[in-house]
């Protein structure tokens, strides 16, 4: 076992206790909690580029970047400059402005989406595409895959991802919610199949097709630890477009990450329409969804479709959205050192892991990474049951050892880590060094 000085962690814990008292489980989403891996959830003071700092002064490599928005890391002066201009001029007007033009104009432009249309979060996206899906084609019935996860609407809590990712092991088809207070009435509107299981789509399809509004998938996978899509898989996705039903592809991780055109745009893929979140709002409260102008021109108040937002278009949100994306389109470097940075992460811990003997298998594309705590012989963890099988017990302890020597993974086995432009060397050799001594640590007696 580690000989290090334990962490220190008192302002962190103290802040959890308090914040216990007057919040559930002590968070506003449940993945901070750090239930699945243990220890003090750290209460974050600052961040900047590559680097978070606690309440208790200690400072992180950090690979969460908020979950993904973070791309260019921290503070970045760009976005922090833009927000600050903006903040001069109000905070919320209520009314359309300028900003909310230029981000869609860039969006649409960037994207190949006719029309988009903002909300506040990731789950407003997903949530209003299948208003509009249903309302554009007229049937009621959804499919999602079983690990993927859309945000927290109720019809999409059904063998949902992320930190839900346990025990979903109901039969295919209709099945049961995922989350208490979702009425299985709802939830049997969702017909679940398996990610990278054409044949199991193509079944489906066959069988309830034409109720099928639509089809919502993650391009590639973040919500159930990384998995990336085969080629057949993304043929049979593009199969459901030819019986009607709408193809969306949920790129909330995945959009202006994996490449400025998204995993769409990487993956040649063709959805009707897509939803975004996270890196189009810069680390400010953003999400939209966008795609076909015939099906978009179905929204309010053009459309039938009601969908609204208080703060939808909010201009700080729409000046931190447009800078990160400004700025990504004027480096166009960034997106060959996010891939550098992490393919080389994935070789470190790959070989370091069969130094010590530990068994894993790393998914990685792009600047998105998973290390799954299992050996996988032939080929790579393709769905949510491979998944499954991972030891969450080391991969528990390898994260709290990384921790307590200042790195900050994700924390928990099925998630996806987010490398930034800010990660350097530097980090990337804490990085494996600290992650030598965690992977020694597990094997040690
Ligand atoms: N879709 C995907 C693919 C996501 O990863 C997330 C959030 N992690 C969401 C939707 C929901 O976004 P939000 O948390 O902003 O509601």
């Amino acid at each position: 076992m580690t000989t290090q000085t334990p962490s220190k962690t008192a302002r962190s814990e103290a802040l959890f206790a308090r914040a216990r008292a007057v919040t559930p489980g002590g968070v506003n989403s449940p993945v901070r909690a750090f239930k699945s891996v243990g220890g003090t959830p750290r209460f974050i003071r600052e961040a900047h580029g590559a680097y978070l700092t606690d309440a208790d002064g200690e400072r992180f490599v950090d690979y969460i970047g908020s979950w993904g928005p973070m791309i260019l890391g921290h503070n970045h002066p760009a976005v922090r400059e833009a927000v600050a201009d903006a903040l001069q001029f109000g905070t919320s007007f209520g009314a359309p402005g300028e900003r909310e033009v230029e981000l869609a104009e860039l969006v649409t432009r960037l994207t190949g989406a006719g029309k988009v249309r903002f909300t506040s979060s990731g789950t407003e996206a997903t949530m209003s595409a299948l208003r509009v899906a249903r309302g554009f084609t007229d049937r009621k019935l959804i499919v999602k895959f079983r690990g993927n996860y859309h945000g927290h609407a109720d019809g999409l809590l059904v063998e949902a991802g992320s930190g839900l990712m346990t025990n979903l092991d109901g039969p295919l088809g209709e099945s049961a919610p995922s989350s208490a207070g979702v009425p299985p009435e709802y939830a049997a509107l969702t017909l679940v199949s398996e990610y990278n299981d054409p044949a199991a789509l193509d079944t489906l399809m066959a069988e309830r097709g034409p109720e099928v509004a639509a089809v919502i998938f993650e391009p590639v996978v973040g919500n159930a630890g990384v998995l990336i899509p085969t080629p057949e898989f993304l043929a049979a996705l593009h199969r459901v477009q030819n019986g009607g039903a709408l193809l969306i592809a949920d790129e909330v991780m995945t959009g202006f990450r994996l490449s400025l055109s998204g995993a769409t745009g990487l993956l040649g893929l063709r959805p009707d329409l897509s939803c975004w979140g996270k890196i189009i709002g810069g680390g400010l409260p953003v999400g939209a969804y966008g795609g076909r102008s015939d099906v978009m021109d179905f929204v309010s108040p053009q459309g039938p479709v009601y969908q609204a937002g208080t703060l939808s278009g909010n201009p700080l949100a729409m000046a931190a959205g447009l800078a990160t994306l400004r700025t990504l389109e004027t480096d166009p470097g960034v997106y060959g050192r996010l891939e550098t940075y992490t393919s080389r992460l994935a070789d470190g811990l790959k070989s370091l892991a069969a130094e010590t003997g530990v068994p894993i298998s790393v998914n990685r594309i792009g600047s998105m990474l998973t290390p799954f705590f299992q050996d996988v012989p032939h080929g790579s963890v393709r769905n949510y049951a491979q998944a499954a099988r991972s030891d969450t017990q080391a991969f528990g302890a390898w994260f709290r050892e990384l921790l307590s020597r200042g790195i900050y993974w994700a924390p928990s086995q099925f998630e996806s880590i987010f490398v930034s432009a800010a990660h350097t060397d530097a980090e990337l050799n804490a990085t494996l060094e600290a992650a030598r001594a965690a992977f020694a640590d597990l094997n040690s007696p």
